[in-house]
């Protein structure tokens, strides 16, 4: 038969999303394109599944799941690069073979505990005479010999077949994807702890170390301008309340005079991406809520050539990010610089393609959040006199 089983096909999607939530977004990108006498299901390097209609109909909608989460499993891990990297891909079908096998054990180990290995692709690191836990990079070098349990495609070894065509989902996309997967499975994990298995977990912080990077850093700047023009001692020579010791487990605020005034600089020129400043605006609520500063101590101003809008908020979502002009975030300092009560400390929010003052206002402290974008370099660097954190996807 040459159609495919669509609702089957479904039902094992909605199989595999139940079990592994966090792998949801992935599992249902993936176009499915039917390929008579195939022999395998499998995956290409552009996210796309090829699928023998005779095997679908043979599989159970159970198996058809946990070849999904599997095949999904080689897309997300990258495994197509990884090997056009090491030099699989162009190798003879020997070492591709091998590095299947690999793949499928690096995949497979995470998921024994959700009954998620799949039948016909079984390979765990144990089988390879290795460890668990291991990235396939390892399992090359150390793996017993054996032949490929299952062909799972380009996605898998990096080695173009003659079906796979134009890529169904663009680079861009998949980084996303892979992103956005990511994501997800951090806060699954901190949602239900325990539940998600080391291999994902540490796979998913390698690829957002930098977001994790940039929160830190701008929490950081933000916490040392607020302690330093509220009167608290300098960073370098921070000491713990005094009374700390009369009450070990009570974490006693460490802001205890006035909190100053906080003045957020939105950079909303029509170079900017919407996406990447509401999430800036989102983590930047998030630091100043933790130091300390509770709504309608925080100013924005949405600027793009001309102020927008200077609007006392307390929640970032009710931020209207208007304008869309060209930037001068000179301006937008300016009038932050000019409001009354006197912000202290005025973060912008920019990506960069914007003249700067030479000098920054008198007694105010700035921090520029660089929202960077796919590797453009702006044209004017930051000011000095500013402290800047990069922001990245
Ligand atoms: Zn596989």
């Amino acid at each position: 038969m040459a159609a495919l089983d669509q609702p089957k096909l479904a039902a094992a999607r909605l199989w595999a999303t139940a079990r592994l939530p966090y792998l949801a977004s992935a599992v249902f990108a993936c176009p499915i394109r039917a390929e008579p006498g195939l022999g395998t299901i499998s995956v290409d390097r552009g996210w796309r599944l090829h699928a023998d209609p005779a095997l679908v109909e043979a599989l159970e909608v159970e198996q058809l799941g946990r070849l999904l989460v599997h095949l999904c499993g080689h897309l997300i891990r990258d495994h197509a690069d990884r090997a056009v990297r090491l030099g699989v891909a162009a190798a003879g079908e020997g070492r591709r073979a091998r590095w299947n096998r690999c793949a499928d054990a690096e995949i497979n180990d995470d998921l024994t505990v959700s009954g998620c290995v799949p039948d016909v692709a079984p390979d765990l690191p144990g089988d390879l005479g290795c460890d668990d836990g291991k990235l396939a990079e390892r399992y090359l070098e150390h793996a017993s010999d054996g032949p490929r349990r299952w062909d799972c495609g380009s996605g898998a070894d990096g080695c173009e077949r003659p079906g796979d065509g134009l890529p169904a989902i663009g680079p861009g996309q998949r980084e996303l994807l892979r992103l956005g997967v990511a994501a997800e499975i951090q806060r699954y994990a901190a949602q239900h702890p325990g539940t998600v298995p080391g291999g994902w977990l540490r796979w998913a912080e390698s690829v957002l170390p930098s977001r994790i990077d940039w929160r830190r850093v701008l929490a950081a700047e933000v916490r040392s301008a607020v302690a330093a023009v509220s009167g608290m001692v300098d960073y370098s020579y921070r000491r713990p309340s005094r009374r700390a010791h009369a009450s070990p487990d009570v974490v006693l605020p460490t802001l205890q005079r006035p909190v100053p005034e906080v003045a957020i600089v939105c950079d909303t020129s029509g170079s900017m991406h919407d996406r990447l400043l509401a999430r800036a605006l989102a983590e930047v609520e998030g630091v100043l809520t933790k130091a300390g500063l509770r709504g309608g101590q925080v100013r924005v101003l949405a600027v793009d050539t001309a102020v927008q809008a200077a609007k006392r908020v307390s929640r970032a979502s009710q931020v209207t990010l208007a304008g869309g002009g060209g930037t001068d975030m000179g301006a937008g300092i300016e009038a932050a610089a000019a409001l009354r009560p006197r912000p202290r400390v005025v973060i912008v929010l920019t990506d960069g393609f914007t003249p700067w003052p030479a000098r920054p206002p008198r007694g105010v402290r700035v921090i520029v959040g660089l929202l960077a974008q796919g590797g453009l370099v702006p044209m004017w660097e930051p000011p000095r006199w500013a402290r800047t954190v990069t922001i990245d996807e």
